[in-house]
């Protein structure tokens, strides 16, 4: 048979199978099933193990398990004005307690009675012991024989109107349902060959009736083949997609920047510094995309501090100077303002407008701005996303640059490039981050984009010195920021969120404001963060700019892109609470001048074994690029992407970084078949992402 065909029944819809209504079959459209294929690629998200109990002795915290035991006492009680029920479990190794909140009177009874029981769930280790809240619980009078299940259990995503046993017997019956029908090989025959990979059937039943082996996915390095192949399935549908993402945005057409003066030969004479060699060679790369009618969509990464503003305004130059307008979007209004300053020093004395736009704006400054967009006008205009709102158009626009892309949600940069796209001509793209994300995940995430990379420091910097504190030694933290001030240097000294909250218990940045100016009060101290005015936050951030503030008390809203080359110090509250990422970027606001710079991270309490790993990389490292890679091993990539937040799941099985050695194969696999199987290309995307827009998440 032709590979092609489809297989007899390869498309029936899921309401074929038994027990599907019309109700359940709407739930399961909501997860993107839809024929009972679906089903089968609606892989588990993890395994449960409930094959065999483990001794009460030997379980750790956070753990989820099987517990078999005797009931030593039933208890119940009013603690809080709530009603619990406590059950004392013990066996051989030791004993434990089953806590219960919500339970009726035939439970209680029939506990009463009972003299086993059989738990499962998830085991806190508190001061008192080993408890268990809520568990699956079922009492015996007899010792209960063995778990009858010789399989994990798998556990899937779910929508409502689905339950977890639901979705189980669904997916049972599709496998059944193609017990004596084909489903298609779609990686090419020699890839299969070449790894000698399992069957696509066979791999998907193991994957959904998981053998015990497969418990610890996460920590093996050697993966069961059945998943390796459905991992490199899926990273290379992945691929694809990114890369038929890219030719398609290389068949719109954008204007080729001609420039009619010198402008950017200009702006170079007029800078007070020499542009570094990386720089140099990235505004190259940048102008060589600019010339083409073909969309650039260029990504540069630089370190914090390395200059990347100079390489947006070159860009910025060479398209105004070819009488097209820019955009430069920042992420907060604040780093907005200061590019507006930035950007009217440097291209005012050229005769260039600059104009800013935030959501801040008033009416009138507002419809001026909006009037000059619409117009012919070669203009750079500065702002927020306020920028891409709606009712804001551009007569000409040739360049969207955008700053610290990764602060970005995924809406916005979408809606931007809707913008875009909105005339018969796209603007030119170019995309800046200060985090890099490793080369692995790049050939992943972003291969639909051309990547430069500024990869050294402009000179004279020195790197900044990291010192690690407890808060106990808060005192010390307060005397080395004292004497930094009387050099005449000025310091920042942030804290994570605004206000006391009972869940996190962070130091607020309007007490340690409070705790700073008296104990020293000689020193102007100044408070700021997302809830003061406008005005206000101008003023003070000018006058930390111009010296008239020596010490900045903020929240991480000074977290990227703020430049003040005379701050010397940095001092961070609670720094186990943040990112490697995040604090990178906070100390990277100091020594951006000549002097010697100093970041001092203070954390409270007892620091657990990760946080101090996360503290001892950030003070070992000042390199962003190796910070990502140490980012990415002890946090996983979610929170490199920013999807963790959104919530959004990238891949259905494929995980990073513990895939990342897989890459190289599936890299060669979607040439091969981006290069021979056109046919295969779509259905291997279609077959990974039914649903529209699934991987837009980066
Ligand atoms: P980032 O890459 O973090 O956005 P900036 O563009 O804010 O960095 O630049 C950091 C500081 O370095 C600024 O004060 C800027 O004027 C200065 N700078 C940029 N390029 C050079 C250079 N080639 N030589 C000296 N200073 C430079
Ligand atoms: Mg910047």
């Amino acid at each position: 048979m032709d590979q092609l065909q489809q297989p007899q029944g390869e498309e029936s819809p899921v309401s074929a199978l038994s027990g599907v209504g019309p109700k359940l079959e709407q739930a399961l459209a909501k997860l993107g099933i839809v024929q009972i294929k679906d089903l089968l690629f609606h892989l588990p998200y993890r395994y449960q193990d409930r094959t065999s109990s483990v001794p009460i002795g030997s379980i750790a915290s956070g753990e989820s398990v099987l517990i078999t035991g005797a009931i030593v006492e039933v208890e119940e009680s009013t603690q809080y004005g709530r009603r619990t029920l406590t059950v004392d479990i013990a066996d051989d190794s030791g004993s434990m307690r089953m806590r219960l909140f919500h339970y009726s009177q035939r439970q209680r009874d029939w506990l009463r009675r009972a003299k086993w029981i059989r738990c499962y769930g998830e085991v806190r280790v508190t001061r008192s012991g080993v408890e268990m809240i809520h568990p699956e619980f079922t009492p015996f009078d007899y010792p209960p024989a063995p778990p009858k299940d010789q399989r994990l259990t798998p556990i899937y995503g779910l929508t409502e109107g689905i339950s977890q046993a639901q979705m189980r017997k669904l997916v049972t019956s599709a496998l059944r349902y193609f017990d004596n029908r084909e489903i298609p090989e779609l990686l090419p025959q020699a890839t299969l060959r070449k790894y000698q990979f399992p069957g696509l059937k066979e791999s998907l039943r193991e994957v959904h009736t998981p053998p015990v082996e497969f418990r610890r996915l996460d920590m093996s390095n050697v993966l069961p083949e059945a998943i390796r192949r459905l991992i490199v399935e899926e990273l290379v549908s992945f691929q694809i997609a990114r890369r038929q993402q890219k030719r398609l945005r290389q068949m719109a057409t954008a204007p080729a920047m001609q420039p009619t003066s010198d402008l950017s030969k200009r702006l170079r004479d007029s800078l007070s510094f020499e542009p570094t060699k990386s720089q140099i060679e990235v505004i190259r790369q940048i102008i060589s995309d600019l010339r083409q009618s073909t969309p650039m969509l260029r990504l540069v990464q630089g370190d914090v501090g390395s200059g990347k503003t100079l390489v947006a305004a070159a860009a910025a130059a060479w398209v105004v100077d070819s009488k097209f307008q820019v955009a430069v979007m920042a992420p907060t209004e604040l780093l907005a303002e200061q590019h507006l300053k930035t950007f009217y020093e440097w291209f005012a004395p050229l005769g260039v407008e600059v104009v800013l736009l935030t959501g801040k704006a008033t009416a009138t400054v507002r419809r001026q701005v909006e009037r000059k967009m619409k117009s012919q006008q070669s203009i750079v205009a500065v702002g927020t996303h306020a920028l891409f709102q709606e009712g804001v158009e551009f007569g000409n626009l040739g360049l969207i640059v955008i700053d610290e892309q990764h602060r970005f949600g995924v809406d916005q940069r979408f809606a931007l490039r809707e913008k875009g796209v909105a005339n018969d001509k796209v603007p030119h793209q170019l995309v800046m981050t200060a985090t890099p994300i490793p080369r692995t995940l790049a050939m992943t995430f972003y291969s639909d984009l051309d990547v430069s990379s500024i990869t050294e420091l402009p000179p004279g910097r020195i790197a900044v010195n990291t010192q690690i504190y407890g808060s106990d030694k808060r005192k010390y933290v307060i005397d080395q920021v004292d004497k930094l001030c009387s050099r005449g240097q000025q310091a920042y000294w942030v804290c994570p969120i605004i206000e006391k909250s009972e869940v996190l218990d962070v130091e607020s940045a309007v007490e340690a404001e409070k705790y700073v100016k008296q104990m020293l009060p000689e020193r102007r101290v100044a408070l700021i963060h997302g809830r003061v005015k406008v005005d206000r936050r101008d003023k003070i951030m000018n006058d930390f700019r111009n010296g008239k503030i020596d010490i900045l008390v903020a929240t991480t809203v000074i977290e990227v892109g703020v430049d003040v080359p005379n701050a010397g110090m940095m001092v961070i509250e609670s720094a186990e609470r943040l990112g490697l990422a995040q604090l990178h970027q906070l100390r990277g606001r100091v020594g951006r001048g000549a002097q010697q710079a100093n970041c001092i991270l203070v954390y409270r309490g007892n620091l657990s074994e990760m946080a101090r790993k996360r503290l001892k990389a950030i003070r070992e490292t000042t390199d962003g690029f190796k910070i990502a890679e140490q980012d990415l091993l002890l946090r996983g990539a979610g929170e490199l992407l920013g999807t963790r937040q959104t919530g959004a799941q990238i891949f259905r099985i494929a995980e990073f970084p513990r895939d990342r050695d897989l890459l190289e194969d599936v890299i060669e696999t979607a040439d091969l078949m981006l290069d021979q199987n056109h046919e295969l290309i779509d259905r291997i995307v279609h077959r990974w992402t039914p649903r529209e827009g699934q991987y837009s998440a980066v």
